[in-house]
């Protein structure tokens, strides 16, 4: 067993959210802790916080999986754009703590030009200064489809930045089925191969959530464009053994599909059906 959801608008609450999520069938779901484009963070109301961790309770949800908003770029090359990121990275970690032990993923950033190996610097150095011993959430890098100067295209680009961290006990991976094929890794034809390279690398206990998603493009092409489930390159048979692998039961996984309500829906009731 796997929970599925998918992001859900986080503009009419904490609550909503949840009762979003059970409306389309799911047990779990994501959400942008801001804008996505960035912005300031709506005020924390606590009663509606409190209501929706009963809510998730009473329903058996799985862990959630917060985005950072994609603005977010911890290893931009200018200062001023690093330390907005930094100052979001922060702030989100303390609003986080109101939804103790769930997960908050970002997207790595883009190096623009300094190298991959500089930008893993910035990235360490900010999870460094906020990364804190007491936090109950776990923070999550995504793994990316390598456009542009995107870092975590591979395996080993993440895990030279969790080597770098010094609480890296919580640090995990969100394994994104569209990025990581995109990114070159052959999730059709090998997907154990790839999970085992995966564990090599990383440790498949770094490997906390799935983002659900197929691919408008072929392996290796660095694009990052989602498709609806079955209707990509990677296709419903591939995915489906994603969802059903041993190595992955339990864990929170998350379709940012190109859907609507209607969509999710049936996404969700498919992959429901997949699991029996
Ligand atoms: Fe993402
Ligand atoms: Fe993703
Ligand atoms: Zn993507």
């Amino acid at each position: 067993m796997i929970h599925i959801g998918n992001h859900v608008s986080s503009s009419a609450g904490f609550l909503a959210m949840g009762n979003k999520a059970l409306e389309l069938g799911g047990d779990t779901f994501a959400f942008f802790t801001r804008n996505p484009r960035g912005g300031k963070a709506k005020d924390i109301d606590e009663h509606d916080v409190n209501e929706l961790l009963s809510l998730m309770k009473e329903n058996n949800f799985g862990l959630l999986v917060a985005h950072a908003p994609y603005t977010m770029n911890l290893c931009a090359a200018k200062e001023d754009i690093r330390e907005f990121a930094e100052n979001m990275l922060a702030d989100d970690l303390d609003r986080m703590e109101y939804l103790p032990g769930n997960y908050y993923n970002f997207h790595p950033g883009s190096h623009v030009g300094q190298g991959a190996e500089a930008g893993t610097d910035f990235i360490a150095g900010a999870l460094n200064r906020h990364l804190k011993a007491d936090q109950t959430t776990t923070v999550l890098l995504e793994t990316m489809a390598g456009k542009g100067s995107e870092v975590g295209r591979t395996f080993e680009e993440l895990r030279d930045i969790i080597d770098k961290v010094d609480h890296n006990e919580k640090l995990g991976v969100c394994f994104d089925t569209c990025h990581v094929w995109d990114a070159g890794y052959d999730i059709v034809n090998d997907l154990d191969g790839v999970l085992e390279d995966f564990d090599h690398v990383i440790g498949l206990d770094r490997l906390k959530a799935v983002h659900l998603n197929d691919s408008m493009n072929t392996c290796g092409s660095h694009k990052d464009r989602h498709q609806k489930i079955g209707q990509g390159e990677i296709g419903e048979e591939a995915l489906r053994r994603v969802v059903t692998h041993p190595a992955l039961q339990g864990k929170p996984f998350i379709l940012e599909t190109p859907n609507d309500d209607k969509g999710y829906t049936r996404e969700i009731a498919m992959i429901r059906e997949w699991m029996k």
